[in-house]
């Protein structure tokens, strides 16, 4: 089977559509926490598992030999790799023929703090001896164009990126490609750099959102510490704040801004522009 854990989250269901287009849904199995929001991916005929990152014990029965898995990292900062080890075990000792992960584009290159648990990941699946493919994936588009409305809202575009670039892809360009990677074959031990064809800037978002609602939304550009309390004031947890303060400053030192190529070959097309995306988000506005 091919084995998708994660995939009741916003990554997870559009794998598992993916997979949908590329094989029978019997063939795949989705691994939930919570059954009640895997519902209609069981509906579809997927076979849903349920299990818990940070209860081993619930990690018992997910895989079987020869399966094809892709662990899709939590989103518990602090617990993920305890929560990851405990997965990646469950999958050794099934025996499955290929576990990939959705790691942080660049790998070791990636020095900001978000990046410390996928790295230690990336090290615990490496010493397992489970054959491995490394999904290393850049920024979703999602992460700016799911804030379209508080940017509209305030007008403006605010960060701690400087004029550092990041090459974005949408959400569903990675899935795409993880799909590929579950249903293809010769992926044993294999690293991918995944990110969008194109690295922007800040002020070039700024300006593209400008162009599009035909309003002047400036880039505003804090020093990480008034970009930590501003998310802080508007609602974000302390720890979720400090990280994406300091992956922007990654960006700004050029972490996530390589364009390698390596997903649009892997999708055979060129990735989702930003500004499909934006225009995707404007129309979802209320
Ligand atoms: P989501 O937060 O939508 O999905 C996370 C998934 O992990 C959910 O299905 C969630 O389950 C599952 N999960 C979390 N903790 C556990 C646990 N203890 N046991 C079992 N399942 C668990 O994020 P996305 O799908 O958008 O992204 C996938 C991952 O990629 C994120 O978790 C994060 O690590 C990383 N990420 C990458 C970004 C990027 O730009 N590249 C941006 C943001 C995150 P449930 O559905 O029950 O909540």
């Amino acid at each position: 089977s091919i084995v998708v854990t994660g995939a009741t989250g916003a990554l997870g269901r559009l794998v598992v559509e993916e997979l949908l287009k590329r094989t029978a849904p019997g063939e795949i199995v989705a691994v939930a926490r919570d059954r009640a929001k895997a519902a209609g991916i069981e509906a579809r005929g997927v076979r849903v598992k349920v299990a818990d990152y940070s209860r081993p014990e619930t990690l018992q029965g997910v895989f079987a030999a020869g399966d094809r898995a892709l662990l899709i990292s939590g989103n518990e900062a602090g617990q993920r790799l305890v929560q990851h080890r405990a997965v990646i075990d469950a999958a050794r000792e099934a025996g499955v023929a290929l576990l990939a992960y959705t790691s942080i584009l660049g790998g070791p290159a990636a020095t900001f703090s978000i990046a410390e648990e996928h790295l230690a990941t990336e090290q615990a699946l490496l010493a397992s001896g489970v054959p491995y493919c490394l999904l290393r994936n850049g920024w979703y588009h999602e992460n700016y164009t799911g804030a379209l409305a508080g940017t509209l809202r305030t007008g403006a575009v605010v960060g701690s990126a400087g004029r550092g670039r990041v090459a974005t892809a949408a959400r569903r360009d990675y899935a795409e490609a993880a799909a590929v990677v579950l249903t293809g074959s010769g992926q044993e031990n294999t690293v991918y750099e995944l990110s969008g064809d194109t690295a922007w800037t800040m002020a070039e978002y700024a300006a593209e959102v400008s162009r599009q609602t035909g309003r002047e939304i400036p880039y505003r550009d804090l020093p990480p510490e008034r970009y930590t309390a501003l998310l802080i004031e508007a609602g974000v947890p302390a720890l979720g704040a400090r990280m994406v303060a300091e992956a922007d400053a990654g960006i700004a030192r050029g972490e996530l801004g390589a364009t390698p190529g390596e997903l649009s070959r892997l999708l055979g097309r060129p990735t989702t522009p930003i500004a499909e995306a934006i225009t995707e988000a404007l129309k979802e506005l209320p």
